[in-house]
């Protein structure tokens, strides 16, 4: 008999890295050179950290990514074996590095970052296209802009011939074809990413922006808030607003990653958008509360717990 594969709810075309922490007061200037307080190597990643905060709201997930044959590589599949998550389709690629990105950390939970994605930067069209039968038995496949676009769009392509959820967290910022926008059902801008995106300056009103998106062909638009929460546009419904929760902030590394996840994870559950916007939010506004992008992301009960 032949055996029964897995079944997946969420497949992450991922980026990973090793995140390089150091705690310094604030921004240096040009040329100038601060003492950190503190150094960290956690992991990282906006792919692999989105689906580690899918896989503890329980959701089995698959990554499509690829890494260098390094230490920091080794580290990756550790940490996707210890969160249980399938990491059958991640090439580890001979002689290339890992990627890392180093993180400086302020006073006021601020941080500012320089990504070197490395391995990851030869995901391509073909990784997707040898992952159809995966992409196909998803309930949502999941990415960011640190994935290379080309590997994107084919994934999205997959997932929508297939009537697949596509959610994208187009973070970092960068201006999106309108054939990859018009893929995605659900994108996940915070402010900044939301203004880059519609080619607007920094003061355009957020309705203008999602407006520009959705006829540009986003499915919807979810734009997260930091503190404030986040809010819902969609081509047919007023704007819907969930306020944040008023938490002690540790750090906002991976916040963004843990909402983009832990939202995967109960659409595929099936839930409805208002539902999985709380779930998210909860997740996120928990995650602050704890050190670097992993350590704090919490676990199903936690964010039950939370919205209880
Ligand atoms: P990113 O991390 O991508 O820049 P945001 O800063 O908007 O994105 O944060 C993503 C989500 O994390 C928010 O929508 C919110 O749910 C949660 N969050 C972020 N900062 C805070 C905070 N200070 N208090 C409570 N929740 C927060």
């Amino acid at each position: 008999m032949t055996p029964v594969p897995p079944r997946i709810d969420v497949v992450c075309l991922a980026s990973w890295n090793a995140d390089l922490v150091v705690r310094v007061p604030r921004p240096a200037a040009r040329g100038e050179t601060q003492f950190a307080s503190d150094f960290e190597i956690s992991p990282g990643g906006k792919g692999s950290n989105a689906a580690v905060a899918a896989a503890r709201q329980g959701a089995k997930v698959a990554l499509l990514a690829r890494i260098g044959d390094d230490d920091f590589g080794r580290m990756a599949l550790a940490l996707w074996q210890a969160e249980g998550i399938d990491a059958r389709q991640v090439t580890v690629a001979t002689g290339e590095r890992s990627g890392v990105a180093q993180i400086q950390v302020f006073d006021d939970g601020d941080n500012s970052i320089a990504v070197y994605r490395g391995a990851g930067m030869g995901l391509g069209a073909h990784h997707a296209q040898a992952a159809e039968s995966l992409l196909r038995q998803a309930r949502v496949v999941m990415a960011s802009n640190e994935v290379p676009q080309a590997c994107t769009l084919a994934a999205f392509a997959i997932a929508r011939a297939a009537g697949v959820t596509t959610l994208l967290n187009p973070a970092p910022a960068a201006t999106l074809p309108d054939g990859l926008l018009a893929l995605t059902d659900l994108l996940t801008p915070n402010e900044g990413e939301l203004r880059a995106l519609a080619g607007a300056p920094a003061d355009a009103p957020e309705a203008a922006c999602a407006a520009t998106l959705l006829a540009r062909g986003v499915g919807r638009v979810l734009v997260t808030l930091s503190a404030d929460g986040c809010r819902l546009h969609t081509r047919d419904a007023a704007a819907q607003h969930l306020g944040g929760h008023r938490v002690p902030v540790v750090d906002t590394i991976g916040a963004g990653d843990t909402f983009t996840g832990a939202l995967a994870a109960a659409l595929a559950r099936g839930e409805a958008i208002a539902s999985a916007m709380r779930q998210a939010n909860a997740a996120a506004a928990l995650a602050v509360q704890g050190r670097g992008a992993i350590a704090g992301m919490p676990g199903r009960a936690q964010v039950q717990a939370l919205l209880a």
